[in-house]
Formats: C-alpha cells, structure tokens, sequence
C-alpha cells in the first residue's frame, strides 16, 4: 500500500518557514492579485491567495475588475502596479473571461518579469528552460517539494509526465530534467498511453480527466503524482488517477484534495518572497 504525501501538511510546514522569513525582513513582500469577471472558482483561488499571504505577513491587495473593464484599463492598472514600489509580485488570475477581447498574451507580456510571481512571462519560462530561475512555475515546483520531502530523488529514473500545457506539463517536465531525470511526456495524441505510463518510476498526470490513470497503467512501486482537478458525478473533488486501485501498487502517491493544491499555494508565497528579495527587500 502506498504512501500518502501529504501535500496539506508539507504546505503548513513550508508557510511556517515563510513566515518566519518574512518576518525576518526590514519590508513586507506585497501580492497584487487582479481578478477581471465574477467566476466563482477564480473568486475562491484569489481569496484563499490573498488567506494565504495574511496567513505569512504577506500584504496582498486585491483588484477586482468587472468582466467589461477591458484590455485596455487592464493594461493600465498592471502598468501602474509594476511601478508601485511596495508591490513586489502581480498576479492576474486566469483564465481571463470568455466573450470579451482579453488578449491573455499580451496581458501577462504587460507584467514586469521581476514582478511576475506566477513565472508565465515568456522571459521567466525561458529562465526555466535554462534552469537558472528566480521565480517558480508553482504547481511543478510544488510536486518537486514534495518529491524531496519524501527522499524521492528523479536522478536517473524514468519520470513520465501526461500533459504539455504551459503552467504545468511542459515546466514540469523541464524541473524534473534538470533534477537528471530521463522524461517522457505525453499528451491527448498519445498512442497506448498505458504502455508509456506503465514504464514511468515517476508518474505525473496533469490532464483533467477523472480516472484517465487506472491501476493496470502503473508499475508496481511508481510513485504517482495526481495534479489534477476534477469534481465526481457527486461534485466531489477527485484527480486523474483512480486512486483506490493505484495507492495498491504505488510505493507514494498524492491524494485529490490535499496533494497538489495546497503545495501549488504555497509556491506563489515563495515565489512573492523571492520577488522582495530580488527587489531588495532585506
Ligand atoms: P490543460 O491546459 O487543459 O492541459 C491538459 C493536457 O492534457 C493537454 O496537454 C492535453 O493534451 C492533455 N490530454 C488531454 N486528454 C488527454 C488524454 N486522453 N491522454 C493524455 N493527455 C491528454 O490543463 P492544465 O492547465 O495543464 O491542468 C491540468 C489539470 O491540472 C487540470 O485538471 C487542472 O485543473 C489541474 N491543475 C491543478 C493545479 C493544482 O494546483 N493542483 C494547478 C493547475 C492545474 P493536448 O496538449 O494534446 O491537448
């Protein structure tokens, strides 16, 4: 039976350190989160983000947009949020709202890549390319925590990651290849994903589809990582990885909820963190 990483707990351990460095610090690190439109599961993620960042003396400020504001007033608003001194990290919560002419690429181009604590500007995902990054794409840089708190090194193995999307396939895919594992990475042209996954001492799954990963495509002993998130027929959150018959043959796995998500969370304050320092916040 697998271990549980327990990504709710290792978040609280990690928010305790920030914490502590923030206090540490002669200024607060500040968050600027920008939510344009009313989804309701955006709304959640900005609240719990700005939670987050109370939680670690972190000062967040919050702009909420009505979903006509436009490209235009946005572009302004993140414009005078890069030169506001005391605002270390920008965030513009995604997706920006359907029906309307939001231009997503030059929106996240508008932010100043010192600022740009989500690590989606072009500059900062080549920094990840190169491996020589200040801020961390959150949701892969989490899995790679939770991965060293486990003593589970990628170094040589075989880590299979199913999904190229920006924010979470392809970078993971880059962390765990600087860390000397071999990847594979696998998307929805996949053929016999089952024989790909089957080989993977890592496995990754970032697709969003419920029970895409049962247990006959898992190795005995892999170590399951389950990004996704998805809601049961009941609503009830779940990943991709169906999760009773892979915990049998997985050596580690992470659970839908409290895998991924809260360790996601916590990146955004580290990458916030690291935003003061570069800003020379000491
Ligand atoms: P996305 O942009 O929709 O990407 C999904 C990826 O899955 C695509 O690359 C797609 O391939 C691939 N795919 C689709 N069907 C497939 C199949 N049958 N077999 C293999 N690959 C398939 O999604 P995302 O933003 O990366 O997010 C992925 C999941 O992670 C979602 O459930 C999302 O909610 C979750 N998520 C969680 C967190 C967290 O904090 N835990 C953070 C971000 C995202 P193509 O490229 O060929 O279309």
């Amino acid at each position: 039976m697998a271990t549980i990483i327990d990504g709710k707990a290792l978040a609280a351990k990690c928010k305790e350190e920030i914490r502590q460095q923030v206090s540490a610090l002669q200024r607060r690190p500040g968050l600027a989160v920008i939510l344009v439109g009313s989804d309701p599961a955006s709304r959640v993620y900005v609240t719990n983000k700005e939670k987050d960042c109370a939680q670690c003396g972190i000062y967040s400020e919050e702009f909420a947009l009505p979903a006509e504001v436009g490209q235009r007033a946005l572009l302004e608003l993140i414009d005078e949020l890069n030169r506001r001194e005391e605002i270390d990290g920008i965030l513009v919560q995604l997706p920006l709202p359907r029906g309307y002419d939001y231009d997503e690429q030059e929106v996240l181009l508008s932010i100043d890549p010192r600022k740009d604590v989500d690590a989606f500007h072009p500059f900062n995902v080549g920094q990840i390319m190169i491996g020589n990054y200040t801020f961390l794409p959150c949701t892969p840089a989490g899995v790679m925590r939770m991965l060293d708190e486990y003593g589970i090194n990628p170094k040589g193995k075989h880590c299979v990651v199913v999904g190229r999307s920006n924010i979470v396939g392809k970078p993971q895919a880059m962390l765990l290849l600087h860390r000397h594992a071999t990847v594979t990475i696998c998307h929805s042209r996949t053929q016999d994903l089952g024989t790909i996954t089957r080989q993977a001492d890592i496995l990754v799954s970032a697709v969003g589809k419920r029970n895409l990963i049962t247990a006959d495509m898992v190795k005995e002993g892999a170590v399951v990582i389950d990004v996704a998130m998805n809601r049961d027929e009941s609503g009830k959150l779940c990943g991709d990885v169906d999760f009773g018959p892979v915990s049998a043959k997985a050596s580690y796995i992470t659970p839908v909820p409290g895998g991924c998500g809260p360790m996601t969370r916590v990146m955004l304050l580290y990458n916030t963190l690291a935003a003061a320092r570069l800003h020379g916040k000491s």
